[in-house]
């Protein structure tokens, strides 16, 4: 039985407007090399200048993920050539890390688990290489080059595809909820690799397999997945497994050699002559610890034990700061936390494909959703229409007052309404009657069912089963 070991490796944009060392914006999807100057371009001569914003969203990040900041760290030259790096180096913090030593916390089904993290450093990201299939040929855009990135390395905590996902999961969540990364995978503003090893029981650990940009949840399982049975079965028939990186597929669904041990690059490093020592105060932490909001762990502990919200409730609801936002509003319009709760995660959601951007601006105002729960709640309109109105309720952005008077939505809530409804569905289908009596008790949600369309939805259905049972008690 083999063990596996997983370590990650992320980089993360920071949402600055301009770039890491000069002032060019860092906007996405803008025409090819609009945003570029001599410094990201790298003339000679031009001078890098470190931009502030970058590092306080670096120390922010730092300090969630629990790290320790170093006071005095510095930036390094990676040199490599490569046409996407107009340098031929990029510049980063090798040596010496603006933060090392912290964990995050994930929860596993409810099992928690810290995952250490070694190291933080700041970075700059290259340009992209654009390869067109069809002139055969590579263009090159710099808009990225020079944007802001923090790159953190984990320890080698995770034990299985499964964890590697949930961490990385938990570590996009708590970069959005404190605005230093949009979370977007696709772009490329967060990216994952991941290290894997496999070795047995109270053996030394195995040689390590490092793949490349896993840009979703679902390839970093498939990925690693593939990647341990790969070594495993390597191990079993007598074969080594080589330190190499590898690249996933996601269409066949395997790894594959992007290079191997021999052709490992050597980034001759060495201190960056043109920055200075980056210098972080004491004060400067305290000010930027100050401007923490509640995270996600804490937001769910505290939707538990204020609203009594279930732990699947909660971690849901608070999976994005946009959506547990827009859930504390509503509440405090109508007063209902469980109700809403349960119509928002169990209805509301289905017609939204993103909770992160779509609740930015969120489809139906916190007020007039509020008042739909509370019409619901005061059974003003029953669960069935409730559910048929929705749509409407995204869509027109009408008041859900005239959605019921335009519809003409009227609620019969009075017993003696619903009863005459029940005995004339009775009266109407007596040879179920008599068969449901003989035994078939099943036929109950056939009449449940009869009722409902007669009443076209309007009837409160708790209420119709409660009628009904009893009518179908006394019916001969
Ligand atoms: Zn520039």
């Amino acid at each position: 039985m083999y063990k596996s070991v997983i370590g990650l490796e992320i980089h993360a944009q920071l949402l600055t407007k301009t770039k890491l060392f000069c002032s060019c914006s860092t906007n996405y999807g803008e025409p090819p090399n609009t945003n570029v100057c001599p410094v990201c371009l790298g003339y000679p001569g031009a001078l890098p200048v470190l931009n502030k914003e970058a590092v306080n969203m670096a120390v922010k990040a730092a300090l969630v993920l629990n790290c320790k900041i170093n006071r005095f760290s510095s930036f390094d030259r990676k040199n490599y050539f490569y046409p996407d790096l107009p340098k031929g180096y990029q510049i980063t913090q090798f040596f010496k890390p603006f933060a090392e030593d912290g964990y995050l916390e994930i929860n596993l089904r409810g099992k928690k688990k810290k995952i250490r993290i070694e190291r933080i450093h700041i970075e700059e990201d290259a340009g992209k290489s654009i390869h067109n299939k069809e002139t055969n040929k590579t263009f090159v855009d710099f808009n990225r080059s020079g944007v802001p990135l923090i790159e953190i390395v984990t320890k080698p905590d995770m034990e299985s595809p499964e964890e590697a996902a949930e961490f990385l999961k938990t570590l996009r969540q708590t970069l959005m909820y404190i605005d230093v990364n949009d979370g977007n995978l696709e772009e490329g503003s967060l990216r994952c690799d991941a290290n894997v090893s496999i070795h047995k029981e109270n053996e030394p650990l195995g040689t390590r397999v490092e793949i490349k940009n896993l840009n979703s949840f679902r390839f970093i399982q498939k990925a690693i997945k593939y990647e341990i049975e790969d070594q495993r079965k390597k191990l079993e028939s007598g074969e080594k497994v080589f330190f190499e990186t590898k690249l996933y597929d996601s269409r066949k669904n395997k790894t594959y050699t992007m290079r191997s041990k021999e052709e490992l690059l050597d980034y001759r490093y060495f201190p960056e002559p043109d920055l200075q020592i980056l210098e972080i105060k004491e004060e400067e932490i305290e000010n930027i610890k100050s401007e923490i909001d509640e995270l996600p762990v804490q937001k769910a502990e505290r939707f538990m034990s204020e609203y009594k919200l279930s732990f699947d409730d909660a971690f849901l609801l608070t999976s994005s700061k946009y959506l547990a936002n827009y859930y504390e509003k509503i509440i405090s319009h109508n007063k209902l936390p469980k109700k809403t709760a349960n119509w928002l995660l169990s209805e509301l959601l289905r017609y939204v494909k993103d909770i992160d951007t779509e609740f930015v601006n969120p489809p139906v105002s916190p007020e007039n959703f509020a008042k739909f729960i509370e019409k619901i709640e005061k059974r003003e309109i029953t669960g069935p229409i409730a559910k048929e109105i929705l749509p409407e309720l995204l869509k027109s952005k009408k008041d859900v007052e005239t959605i019921i008077k335009e519809r003409g939505i009227k609620s019969i809530s009075s017993d003696e309404e619903i009863l005459n409804i029940i005995n004339q569905v009775l009266e109407d289908n007596r040879e179920q009657v008599i068969r449901y009596k003989e035994g078939k008790t099943k036929l109950f949600g056939f009449f449940v069912g009869q009722v409902m369309k007669a009443t076209k939805g309007a009837a409160d259905p708790q209420k119709v089963n409660t009628l009904l049972k009893e009518a179908l008690n006394v019916s001969k």
